[in-house]
């Protein structure tokens, strides 16, 4: 699959749209250079009021596409709540607000105001910033009708409406309660659909709810679905950057993943090795630190290696140490952060290494640590000219007793049932939400396997679930449910 953008739309600037300058100034200091695919082509008839279908996945750059497309529109001298995006979980809800707020932040005095609604915490928490009239509100379906109905919203100063994740909303059965919303919603208004696929049912939705809609797919490999992660024998994107880490000596590696690791910003990593031996270890060096890493290497069973890949893809584990050999066709889709830990045998291992992150046109970066003659190697291929180089003296390493970084907010749990039980995504939400007692809202990825599952809930839910949910029955096999650790 090739990574040229087949889209001629992409390569614009973003001072190429109909954007005040405020959002012009918050993209510069966001270092977005470039609208991705997905942002360009939905832009243009956003801005322009229309209706939009867009099939875009996480990672596509889609909460900015519509973010813009909402905020063009906000005017924060008046107070009431300009626009509305539903979304299926609540960590879904508190990344939207944090990457409206990043976007609005120089809309003109008195500035902007955004709330998260997500159910699973008290909601006279919620009315108290209410009371202060956000000019966007992001929220879950359920907890958003609690406050419809209590009347701590009133949406009759709504211009945008935008459901994200549309085809996560459905599969979490919010139809009825979405439909009940938008019966509430000023009927001129301008709506934003998203879905990372568009089955019969997103369709659907779409007829019911969106007039006359632009529907948009940005062709190209969205989010690099398909891709066998091999690369492709074209350069490198353009959306990524490729930094080089002159390092003293190989003693200072370690210090400086650790210290790559906990910059603000890096994100789900995979982080590349050139030995089964070495993944191994870095991993629990990384543990011993405190930081979620996981390992993956040939011989591994196969269920350690799904648990290893699923716990990065649910945002339960942070770093991924793996092999070339292990990481080739690794199905994780949004990727922020490569490292080459070891430097690679050969040029094309380097770029396959590098290609892991960046896709379709999202941003990515992609680390290399290298002694310096490792990089006067890499001086020598012509993928790495791009590259960054820079001297990197690493801090030293906390003390082991010094404080751990945060763990993440996110944990899984191993549920003995899978598809040979007859047990489905939805058998596992019904018993987390039923028999657990969990917010739908705060059910994370589900993963089905053969014979077990995997559900990602929040970390501080997860001790009241496995004393609720051991022993329970879904769909009449009895099981056991454990945290991984
Ligand atoms: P999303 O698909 O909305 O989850 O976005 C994926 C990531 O891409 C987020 O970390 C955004 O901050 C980043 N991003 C979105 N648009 C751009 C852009 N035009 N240039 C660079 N990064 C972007």
């Amino acid at each position: 699959m090739s990574d040229t953008p087949t889209n001629p739309a992409a390569p614009f600037a973003f001072a190429d749209y109909d954007l005040p300058p405020h959002l012009l100034q918050a993209l510069t200091e966001l270092n977005y250079a470039h609208p991705t695919p997905v942002q360009a082509l939905v832009l243009p008839p956003a801005l322009a009021g229309q209706d939009v279908a867009g099939q875009a996945p996480t990672g596509s750059g889609k909460t900015a596409a519509y973010g813009l497309a909402v905020l063009a529109q906000i005017d924060p001298a008046v107070a009431g709540v300009q626009a509305l995006v539903l979304v299926p979980a609540r960590e879904l809800a508190l990344q939207v607000r944090e990457a409206l707020k990043a976007l609005g932040k120089h809309l003109p005095a008195p500035g902007l105001r955004v709330a998260a609604l997500y159910g699973g915490h008290a909601l006279r928490d919620e009315i108290k910033t209410l009371q202060q009239t956000p000019h966007v509100v992001v929220a879950t379906p359920g907890r958003l009708l609690d406050h419809l109905e209590q009347r701590n919203i009133i949406p009759n100063q709504l211009k945008v409406l935008v459901l994200d994740e549309a085809d996560k909303l459905l599969e979490l059965k919010f139809q009825q309660e979405m439909a009940t919303i938008i019966s509430r919603l000023p009927r001129r208004r301008q709506t934003l659909l998203f879905s990372a696929t568009m089955p019969e049912k997103v369709l659907a939705l779409v007829r019911e709810h969106l007039t006359r809609p632009r529907l948009l797919a940005a062709s190209g490999g969205l989010g690099g679905a398909g891709d066998d992660g091999r690369g492709s024998a074209a350069a490198l994107p353009a959306s990524l950057t490729v930094r080089g880490h002159v390092l003293g000596s190989v003693e200072e590696k370690p210090a400086a993943l650790y210290h790559l690791l906990r910059q603000k910003g890096t994100g789900q990593t995979l982080v590349f090795v050139n030995t089964r031996e070495r993944a191994t270890e870095l991993s629990q060096f990384l543990r011993g630190r405190g930081l979620a890493a996981e390992v993956l290497h040939g011989k591994l069973p196969q269920p350690e290696r799904d648990k290893a890949l699923m716990k990065l893809r649910n945002n339960s584990a942070q770093a991924l140490v793996a092999t070339d050999v292990a990481a080739r066709g690794l199905d994780v889709p949004a990727l922020d952060t490569v490292i080459q830990y070891d430097l690679p045998h050969d040029a094309e291992t380097f770029q396959h290494r590098a290609g892991r992150t960046a896709r379709a046109g999202v941003a990515g970066t992609a680390h290399l640590l290298a002694t310096v003659p490792e990089q006067t190697r890499v001086q020598g291929w012509p993928a790495a000219q791009a590259t960054h180089w820079a001297r990197l003296n690493p801090p030293n390493l906390p003390a082991a007793s010094a404080a751990r970084p945060p763990r993440p907010t996110t944990v899984t749990l191993h549920v003995t049932a899978g598809k040979k039980h007859k047990v489905s995504a939805h058998d596992l939400v019904g018993a987390f939400v039923g028999v657990g007692g969990l917010d739908r809202e705060a059910v994370g990825r589900i993963e089905v396997f053969d014979y077990y599952s995997y559900v990602a809930v929040p970390r501080e839910q997860s001790a009241a679930l496995l004393e609720k949910l051991n022993g329970a029955k879904v769909k009449g096999v009895k099981v056991r449910v454990t945290e991984v650790a």
